[in-house]
């Protein structure tokens, strides 16, 4: 539809970056656009509704800026999920696979309990490593997966398939 052509108008495929190789979906040009991001928060938001979110967590570091506006825009708290070793009180962690080594995120322990229903916020979905793991923390703090949305999925590397099993059932939008 006009809001799907729209986005997808407004990212910039950059080659190589960053290694070869690759060709990195840059959403800047989106953010720069008021009618474009402004299109990308609301129909966040109309998910995080659909699905009966009752907070939003974000994903270092694109992710905290769709979650942000999307979170206020929908009347619900924001928490960042952010990478080890960044945020200064009691925290959970949790370490996932790369391609080549492991990495590790955290959230705040305190942000999130039971009764929660949380909604994941990315940009890119891409081998879905990130977002498997930001599942485990929402899950370990006692709280629920409402679901994940991301602007965009980078289909054949597979993300999909990885989260499935740590989804639950739960809703994965790709817009
Ligand atoms: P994954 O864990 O799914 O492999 O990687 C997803 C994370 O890497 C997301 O937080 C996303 O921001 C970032 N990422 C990976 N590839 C791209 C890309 O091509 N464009 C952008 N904007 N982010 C990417």
């Amino acid at each position: 539809d006009t809001t799907r052509e729209l986005l997808l108008s407004r990212i910039r495929d950059v080659r190589d970056y960053p290694k070869p190789g690759v060709v990195f979906k840059d959403i800047t040009p989106l953010l720069a656009d008021p009618e474009a991001f402004s299109a990308l928060t609301e129909a966040l938001a109309e998910l995080c509704a659909r699905h009966g979110a009752t907070k939003i967590v974000g994903l270092e570091a694109r992710g905290f800026i769709l979650a942000a506006p999307v979170a206020v825009r929908a009347g619900l708290g924001f928490v960042p999920v952010r990478k080890a070793g960044k945020l200064p009180g009691a925290t959970l962690s949790q370490t996932y696979e790369l391609e080549y080594g492991s990495a590790e995120i955290e959230v705040h322990a305190e942000d999130l309990a039971a009764g929660d229903r949380v909604m994941v916020i990315d940009d890119v979905l891409a081998t879905g490593g990130t977002a498997g793991a930001a599942l485990e923390l929402i899950r370990r703090a006692g709280a629920e997966v409402a679901g994940v949305a991301v602007l965009m999925e980078i289909g054949f590397l597979g993300g999909r398939a990885r989260l499935e099993p740590e989804l639950h059932g739960a809703p994965l939008d790709a817009l």
